[in-house]
């Protein structure tokens, strides 16, 4: 019962009471604060989307609460690989959300790969049970003001590339490409509702420790 109470205060509130970091609906009002931004400055916007991979196999084979102790130090290996600047949040389960504002196509894929070699890095301790090996799978896209329904289309979009880093194999970073700048805004519009799977960027880095 109490849980349910915290739930619901945290939900009225904006932090996730598990991990101290933004939750889902403080994030969007950040999303959608940024998306303004990237509208009138056109700066780049990227979003990952950060999820523990076979993270249910944990909880079976540990328990829960040890489940609780891994999203609490995922959440601060994910903070600590970020720039200040940059929001961490936690979206879902095991599932989290890192906003970098000011980022340069160029470097989105040293950012995502930083948040996931933070992880792979080395085991995390736990209190009782040893320590415990943990992989992150990472999807990211860059925010798109000319999209209509932006915040919805720039979340699917990050998720999508997530999708796909599982796919690869787990313990990846899946990037959907940007699209050159000299492109018209229309031009970007048509050319994005063709793209599909080809073209897209994919990046291994296993040895990456
Ligand atoms: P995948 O690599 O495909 O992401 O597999 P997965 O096992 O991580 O994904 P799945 O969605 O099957 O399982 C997520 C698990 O996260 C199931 C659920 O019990 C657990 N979970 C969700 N919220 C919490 C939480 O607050 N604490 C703990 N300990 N576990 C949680
Ligand atoms: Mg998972
Ligand atoms: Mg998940």
């Amino acid at each position: 019962y109490l849980q349910s109470v915290l739930d619901a205060l945290c939900d009225l509130s904006s932090t996730d009471h598990l991990t101290g970091v933004m939750n889902r609906r403080a994030l969007l009002a950040v999303l959608e604060q940024e998306l303004d931004r990237v509208t009138r400055g056109g700066e780049h916007a990227l979003l990952l989307a950060v999820d523990i991979d076979h993270f249910k196999r944990i909880n079976d084979r540990y328990g829960h609460p040890v489940g609780d102790e891994v999203l609490r130090v995922v959440t601060q290996r994910l903070r600590d690989a970020v720039r200040p600047m940059d929001d961490v949040a936690r979206i879902g389960g095991e599932e989290f959300a890192v906003l970098c504002p000011n980022c340069p196509p160029s470097f989105a894929m040293a950012v995502a790969q930083r948040a996931r070699a933070a992880i792979e890095g080395s085991p995390i301790n736990t209190t009782s049970q040893g320590s415990i090996p943990v992989t992150v799978s990472v999807g990211g896209a860059f925010a798109l003001p000319w999209v209509k329904g932006g915040l919805v289309d720039w979340m699917a979009r990050a998720d999508r590339q997530l999708y796909r880093a599982k796919q690869e194999g787990r313990n990846c970073v899946c990037l959907e490409p940007v699209l050159s700048a000299d492109v018209s805004a229309e031009e970007k519009g048509l050319l994005f509702g063709w793209s599909g799977a080809e073209g897209q960027l994919a990046d291994h880095d296993q040895s990456a420790q």
